[in-house]
């Protein structure tokens, strides 16, 4: 399967222990405010802020330190939610800037909205209740009372498409914009590995059983905090039964008679591009 994942940070690398923060001209920084980010709109688009923001006279509730981009140290920081911006910098959710900006500061513009959302969530510690204390040799936070250790959470998610001859099966979930149709999909459970979440997922959503689960790429999806898991199986058996709570509906459509499908950037929309243009087995059913 051909995607590009567009949330993956490869070109940022971590290193521990992490710096303090950096002066200006030595740092970059990414503002994060609620669930989106601040965009500085010329001469180019960028999340990518050269001095701190305080500079810029943004008051700043918390930061994080995100990694380097080769020799420079990256940093998150948060404003305030009605917090005025300077008249250069705009706001934006993270998935309305794709094509605006480039690829790798979309995926640094999920990561910061992530981390800002671990340290905002774990102030105190779950078990006693003790203010927490950041580490600086993992993305971590431990207590320093009893010890407990959290870190940013993640939730493996599976995605998969289903084949049959040369039909594909799509799903049209209840959260849905109407007539949205997409593929099965679902969280991990605790205790079940990967595929056994694909045939459970498949199963409660449509009732059908499948075969030949092979993994199709992955991709971090940070709405909040999800790792998507791709994958493409076979039809093996069963009549489609749409759970009805879940899913409203489900069936089998071919290549000349999709239905409104995901929008480009998702995972859902790439495996489906890629079955469009070749996904049929010779010897699938
Ligand atoms: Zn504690």
């Amino acid at each position: 399967m051909k995607h590009i994942p567009r949330f993956s940070t490869d070109s940022l690398s971590r290193n521990y222990p992490e710096p303090e923060e950096v002066p200006a001209p030595g740092a970059r920084w990414v503002v994060v405010r609620d669930m989106g980010v601040v965009v500085t709109t010329s001469p180019a688009p960028t999340i990518l802020l050269d001095r701190h923001p305080a500079s810029s006279g943004m008051a700043v509730n918390r930061s994080q330190y995100l990694g380097h981009l080769g020799s420079t140290p990256v940093y998150a920081a948060e404003i305030p939610g009605a917090a005025p911006l300077p008249g250069s910098m705009v706001y934006s959710g993270v998935r309305e800037l794709s094509g605006t900006i480039p690829d790798e500061e979309l995926a640094l513009a999920g990561l910061a909205v992530q981390i800002i959302g671990f340290d905002r969530t774990t102030r105190f510690c779950g078990v006693c209740g003790e203010g927490m204390r950041q580490l600086r040799t993992e993305r971590a936070k431990r207590c320093p009372a009893c010890g407990h250790t959290e870190y940013p959470r993640l939730s493996p998610a599976i995605i998969v498409l289903v084949r049959n001859a040369d039909s594909v099966l799509m799903v049209q979930s209840k959260q849905a914009p109407a007539g949205r149709h997409s593929l099965v999909a679902g969280f991990v459970e605790p205790g079940e590995d990967l595929v056994h979440a694909v045939h459970r997922e498949v199963m409660e959503e449509t009732g059908i059983r499948i075969t030949n689960v092979s993994y199709a790429g992955s991709e971090p999806w940070p709405f909040p905090n999800s790792l998507m898991i791709a994958f493409v199986a076979d039809y093996d058996g069963g009549g489609i039964e749409p759970d009805g709570t879940e899913v409203v509906s489900a069936g089998w459509f071919r290549r000349d008679n999709l239905p409104s499908v995901p929008p480009k950037l998702s995972i859902a929309r790439s495996l489906i591009d890629w079955w469009v243009e070749n996904g049929t087995r010779p010897d699938s059913r």
